[in-house]
């Protein structure tokens, strides 16, 4: 047993999940827990302001967990005097006995013969399995019948959003907090997705948000400026409306000293031309056009259905149909599918309004931030695809953003004691 983590005999001491009758102390002592106490995560013993009874002596004070009593030793807490209000320690194994830096003995209780040996076997096999997740055999039955389940994804999805902004953090902190040029970069980032989302966040490295604000009545000078510095106004082009842009975006280049980006560094291959990185950046300058200011707009938003319709705004008449320079008109419009908008939702809007309102205080705008994951359709990928087949119901973005951080940060990582599908599994109920 000694190979477990020490955190399953935390689990098993939180939960009591062992024979709590008659207890008594290695002494003989008649032992009764009255409260198990809290788990401590820092430094110190395990579990703070417990209490319990020994020989109807009440006692308040912390615990000490340990596979074997003589790991006290071995953690030298002998010598260490924030073990000295230690009032039990709780071993699994007791080979000896430990005293505190002042001497005394320490009360110890042994769960050897207590701990119900299917719960250890259960865990012992989850830790163990090759599985795609550890509990894949007992999931399906599990997820359908627990309860608690939403509360869990909540946390979980808190702790991806968590995620998700420390790179917009990060972002701040190099832009001294400046949150409209934060939002910029980071939305432009959105704007390249998946394949083109580093030049995109080149671009908008080296055209400055004032440029385009002074701008932004004319979607042409827009255009002009954001394809010309993307690199795409180098050659010559045939239509009327192309010449144009590359004449405006020559004076506005040489007015404001820029330098541009080599259009090789865009991606086409593989891609609908829809998703056009040249379709992107003339969508992204419809939406300077048609926003008072792209940080204002975004922390207005109140609805899902708001926010995707600011996300795809009309482009200008030459883009409508077409999607390369001087490029054939095509049948289908070049706004942004409804699709594309929620993803934008998904992974700028929400986690940047989920960190304005939590730096500003401002808790009903993060609440938004979680409303809008809760009213967009989940993800299609292999790892929700996964979890729908053991049972999980998927429903929103918000599920399966949590479903993400339960796969990479818990089944992954084993870390099944602190997930409400493993708690499940080990409850002693659930192993009769
Ligand atoms: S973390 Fe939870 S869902 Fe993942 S394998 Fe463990 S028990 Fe199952």
């Amino acid at each position: 047993m000694r190979n477990h983590p020490e955190e399953l005999l935390h689990f098993i001491w939180q939960f009591q999940y062992f024979d709590t009758t008659a207890l008594q102390t290695s002494r003989g002592e008649k032992l009764q827990i009255i409260k198990p106490g809290m788990m401590n995560n820092n430094a110190g013993p395990d579990f703070f302001n417990s209490r319990i009874k020994i020989a109807n002596q009440l006692w308040a004070g912390n615990v000490e967990i340990h596979w074997k009593s003589s790991e006290w030793e071995l953690h030298n807490h002998q010598q260490d005097a924030a073990y000295n209000n230690v009032i039990l320690h709780v071993v699994f194994d007791h080979d000896r006995d430990v005293y505190k830096k002042n001497g005394d003995l320490i009360p110890t209780l042994e769960l050897k013969s207590r701990i119900n040996y299917i719960m250890l076997h259960r865990f012992n096999a989850m830790m163990k399995a090759r599985t795609w997740i550890p509990c894949e055999k007992q999931l399906k039955e599990i997820a359908i019948q627990e309860e608690g389940t939403g509360i869990f994804f909540q946390k979980l999805l808190i702790e991806r959003l968590e995620e998700k902004t420390q790179s917009i953090r990060e972002l701040l902190q190099q832009n001294s907090w400046n949150w409209e040029e934060a939002f910029y970069r980071f939305m432009a980032r959105g704007f390249g997705f998946k394949v083109n989302s580093e030049p995109f966040y080149q671009l908008s490295a080296i055209t400055p948000l004032q440029v385009l604000v002074r701008h932004k009545n004319n979607l042409l000078q827009l255009e002009a400026l954001l394809l010309g510095q993307a690199g795409f106004l180098d050659k010559s082009y045939q239509d009327e409306y192309m010449q144009r842009l590359k004449r405006e975006y020559l004076f506005l280049k040489n007015k404001y000293k820029l330098t541009s980006l080599p259009a090789h560094i865009w991606k086409f291959g593989r891609m609908r031309p829809a998703n056009f990185p040249t379709i992107r950046i003339v969508q992204f300058a419809a939406l300077i056009h048609h926003s008072s200011s792209l940080f204002s707009r975004m922390i207005e938003i109140k609805r899902e259905e708001e926010a995707s319709q600011w996300l795809y705004p009309e482009v200008s008449e030459y883009w409508k149909y077409r999607y390369m320079p001087d490029g054939e008109l095509s049948a289908k419009g070049n706004r942004m599918g409804k699709s594309s908008a929620r993803l934008l939702i998904l992974n700028v809007v929400a986690p940047f309004m989920f960190l304005y309102g939590k730096e500003r205080g401002l808790e009903s705008m993060s609440e938004i931030a979680i409303e809008l994951l809760n009213n967009i359709p989940a993800e299609a990928n292999r790892t929700i695809k996964n979890f729908e087949k053991l049972g999980i119901n998927i429903k929103t973005a918000a599920d399966s953003q949590a479903l993400i951080v339960l796969k990479n940060r818990y089944c992954d990582q084993k870390r099944c004691l602190y997930c409400i599908f493993g708690k499940r599994i080990l409850t002693p109920a659930s192993n009769e």
